[in-house]
């Protein structure tokens, strides 16, 4: 072990927690487009997305120029139960790869509902308990969100409806109990509970349901019961705001010890997680005040950024949500089977879309075995059980930090780690046994779906 004096984690004391979150949208000089009516074409108004979202809420998914929104000091309490997240620095990685880079993850896993999240579940269903409401609706695909959702929900004692992608419902009773145990009800979509979730099962029995269609379902419960609005785990600017608390702290953990990182790393599904943890870095950039090379990690076989196409498209398969311009692979794509829940999304967020068209980040895309073997390699010197999702990142700061190595740079590297995979032990099995395939879409698939995006002008 290096005799260095940075602490093997960095912890930062309560007084020295974010007060504020950091909307990387007002040092922005192109801002992200905004969200569409599906049907008048025009940009949704507050008094629109209202019916659908809580009104602090839309206020924030509105608010493209306050570069800090305080934290609710209930919010803050809340946050006390499992943050500060710690800062580790990977010793033990750095010396099993034989790198003079200086790697570090942020670990979001240490909470119950295993993943940064609860992060953005905590505010959302704090607002909506403010604006006096019975509860929330929502889609969850492998269940992280639902699971995160569901405690928040049960915290402050609103109801909490969740629909859940039917194949995981069924091949994934744990995560649907752990809702269940926080007072959640759990609902597998496509159901016969709604109008879309009828027409989706006429037409195609037997379908085993998608994150698409499971929005549209949540969408419709929360516009058709009064007290009721739905929240969304990912892609919207509300919800990375939520997450700069990641970035928050990493900051102030790294700046406490003088570090300045070159490169930050994170896995990218609807781009939460990496927003949050990038965005007082990005402002730093945009500003002019600091360079970094930043990187969002997606499976090969879902590629939103590296081989999507920037356009307005629908969020969810009902196409009742408004449009919002994006990398997309168009609405109607369904990755195959890979086994990173949290990195099945069509689309991208809005926010980290701009950013990437404008160049100021890249995107890799890498192979599902060679992330196990990545997560693998992680948790046998590191200790923690990474998530399918987080060991996309983990891949690519090893490939980095192997890089450094033959070139003999002392680069810095900084990633997320997101969650952990106790509940994915399936997917671990499957690497195990030699049994998981690493399907990569064909052009030809993939221009199949962006021939059906909506158009506009
Ligand atoms: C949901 C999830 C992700 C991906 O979501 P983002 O919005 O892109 O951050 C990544 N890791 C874990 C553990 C997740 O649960």
């Amino acid at each position: 072990m290096s005799e260095n004096k940075i602490p093997y984690k960095i912890y930062l004391e309560e007084d020295e927690m974010p007060r504020a979150w950091y909307n990387v949208r007002a040092d922005m000089k192109n801002k992200p487009a905004p969200l569409l009516n599906p049907g008048t074409h025009q940009p949704m108004t507050a008094e629109e997305l209202g019916g659908v979202f809580c009104a602090d809420l839309v206020a924030q998914e509105l608010d493209n120029d306050n570069a800090y929104i305080e934290i609710p000091q209930e919010i803050r309490d809340f946050y006390k139960m499992y943050r500060p997240s710690p800062l580790v620095r990977a010793y033990c990685l750095e010396e099993k790869l034989q790198t003079p880079a200086k790697i570090y993850y942020k670990f979001e896993g240490n909470n119950t509902s295993g993943s940064h999240k609860l992060n953005s579940a905590i505010a959302q269903a704090y607002y909506a308990k403010k604006q006096g409401l019975k509860g929330v609706t929502t889609e969850t695909g492998a269940g992280q969100w639902g699971t995160a959702l569901s405690m928040a929900c049960s915290y402050l004692g609103l109801d909490c409806k969740v629909f859940m992608v039917k194949v995981s419902y069924e091949q994934k009773p744990f995560r649907r109990e752990v809702m269940r145990t926080y007072g959640a009800s759990v609902t597998p979509s496509p159901s016969m509970d709604t109008e879309i979730g009828k027409k989706i099962n006429a037409e195609h029995p037997g379908t085993t349901g998608s994150l698409g269609c499971a929005i549209s379902e949540a969408v419709e419960v929360a516009v058709k019961n009064p007290g009721y609005r739905y929240v969304l785990g990912s892609v919207l600017n509300q919800v990375l705001l939520h997450q700069s608390v990641i970035g928050l702290e990493t900051k102030a953990a790294l700046d406490k010890y003088n570090i300045k990182p070159d490169m930050i790393i994170g896995c990218a599904g609807g781009g939460s997680n990496l927003g949050g943890l990038i965005s007082p870095f990005m402002g730093e950039k945009l500003r002019g005040e600091a360079d970094y090379d930043i990187i969002a990690v997606e499976p090969s076989s879902c590629p939103s950024f590296t081989r999507g196409v920037y356009a307005y498209d629908f969020a969810d398969t009902g196409m009742v949500c408004p449009l919002a311009k994006m990398y997309t692979l168009g609405s109607d794509f369904i990755p195959s089977a890979n086994h990173a829940g949290g990195l099945r999304y069509h689309g991208m967020s809005p926010i980290l879309s701009q950013l990437y068209d404008d160049g100021l980040m890249r995107a890799v895309s890498v192979e599902q075995t060679k992330v196990f073997e990545a997560a693998e390699q992680f948790a046998r010197v590191e200790g923690i059980l990474p998530a399918p999702e987080s060991s996309h990142a983990i891949r690519v700061a090893i490939d980095e930090a192997l890089k450094c190595k033959e070139t003999g740079e002392e680069k810095t590297i900084v990633f997320g780690l997101t969650g952990t995979g106790y509940f994915d032990m399936v997917a671990y099995e499957k690497f195990h046994n030699g049994e998981m395939d690493d399907y990569i879409p064909t052009d030809e698939e993939l221009a199949k779906y962006r021939a059906k995006l909506p158009k506009v002008d």
